[in-house]
């Protein structure tokens, strides 16, 4: 049939004869009313061609619910499109930015935001939460300021998945995360892998009462290298005050590299910086040094390695370092737990994800609200099952 300049396949969908419409509040038979107006339904596309089904729905008089518009199994709640368009949009959405798709099925981007929130929504009923040891807490800072999301993570050695997506970072985001996985699974935790968030600390403390916290490499080492680069940039404002040669200019990116990374001639340029007994340089040398830390495997001498580093840092006199040294002494024991649990969690798993959230974030742009956000993230990253019915590509 052709209704405008483009095809379109239309299908007049009936019932059958005399038969019986089911309430869609309660699912039950129930007896006609009437009929409303006809309306279509966007179904899968057929080689481009736009398929839509039209239905006059009837309406039925539920003994329990009162007058109802009858249930229809394909149909979306009030929504344009069907289940199964619905489905395969969203298939397609773990692909492709939800922009790109609804470019190529000529829909609009709300319509592939329907399609995935449904998806998402199904997936998160259906998922088998059993079974989980591990779990990764993070945080992820989203739009400009400080806004943050907190999130949570599977990251068992069998199965690694994003479990939990939470707005802001407070002891009460959390708590709602344990609410939602309930008392008896939070108490069969192993590990807990964190940074050091106060709040976040405090409510696993609670809520996971039989796990070990750990504070994670990734974590521990991004705060490291945050504070060279504040040393760094002191020193660099201070000597050119002074009226020094401009050592440090464009050096950020040799001091926050990891030596087997740098170019030859980044490595050149580092040697030059090491002749001068430079606070950076000094900081970056003890970055270095905490390296060693992470290859421990006894945890008594972990332990005796980082009360060391602590010293050494202490004595250093450079600020920023000494607040860190600081602070990892008040966390010995939750940084020790990192060796008990050692062989049970790969290291990189909550770097791997922060990475992969966040390039979601960026690809699923034109999103303002937490809702898109939160959607899209689970989409992407919450490994959920699909209905066995779902419309496949092949
Ligand atoms: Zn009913």
């Amino acid at each position: 049939m052709c209704e405008t300049d483009q095809p379109t396949l239309e299908v007049d969908v009936h019932e059958r004869l005399n038969s019986w419409a089911r309430c869609s509040v309660c699912k039950q038979k129930a007896p006609n009313y009437d009929r409303q107006p006809e309306r279509r339904f966007e179904f899968i596309p057929v080689w481009g061609i736009k398929v839509f089904l039209l239905y006059a729905p009837r309406r039925v008089n539920c003994s329990c619910c009162g007058v109802k518009v009858e249930h229809m199994p394909w149909a979306l709640g009030k929504r344009q499109i069907t289940r199964s368009y619905a489905w395969y949009l969203a298939q397609w959405s773990k692909r492709m930015s939800w922009q790109e798709v609804a470019e190529a099925f000529h829909t609009t981007w709300h319509h592939v935001f329907c399609s995935v929130e449904m998806a998402v929504m199904w997936g998160r009923e259906h998922q088998d939460l059993s079974d989980i040891k591990s779990i990764g807490i993070d945080e992820i800072q989203w739009q400009k300021g400080h806004k943050y999301l907190t999130v949570v993570y599977q990251i068992d050695q069998g199965r690694k998945r994003l479990l939990w997506v939470g707005q802001h970072r407070r002891t009460k985001t959390l708590l709602y995360f344990f609410r939602w996985f309930g008392k008896e699974r939070s108490a069969e935790l192993q590990n807990v892998c964190s940074d050091m968030w106060r709040p976040y600390l405090k409510v696993i403390k609670k809520k996971a009462v039989n796990a070990i916290n750990i504070l994670d490499r990734y974590h521990v080492m991004a705060m490291i290298s945050k504070a060279i680069d504040k040393v760094r940039a002191e020193e660099s404002r201070q000597m050119k005050a002074d009226g020094l040669e401009p050592l440090l200019t464009n050096s950020r990116f040799i001091l926050l590299k990891r030596p087997e990374n740098l170019t030859d001639k980044q490595e050149i340029r580092l040697a030059d910086l090491v002749q001068y007994n430079l606070r950076s340089i000094r900081a970056y040398l003890l970055k270095e040094d905490f390296q060693q830390f992470w290859t421990y495997i006894s945890p008594y001498y972990a332990g005796k390695f980082l009360d060391a580093w602590c010293t050494r840092t202490m004595r250093s006199k450079i600020e920023p370092m000494k607040k860190i040294a600081k602070t990892l002494r008040n966390h010995r024991p939750l940084l020790v737990n990192w060796f008990k649990a050692k062989g049970e969690l790969s290291s990189g798993v909550v770097e791997g994800f922060n990475n992969k959230a966040k390039l979601t974030m960026r690809k699923s742009y034109g999103f303002r609200t937490f809702r898109g956000i939160e959607i899209a993230l689970y989409h992407a990253m919450g490994d959920l099952p699909v209905p066995k019915v779902t419309h496949r590509f092949f």
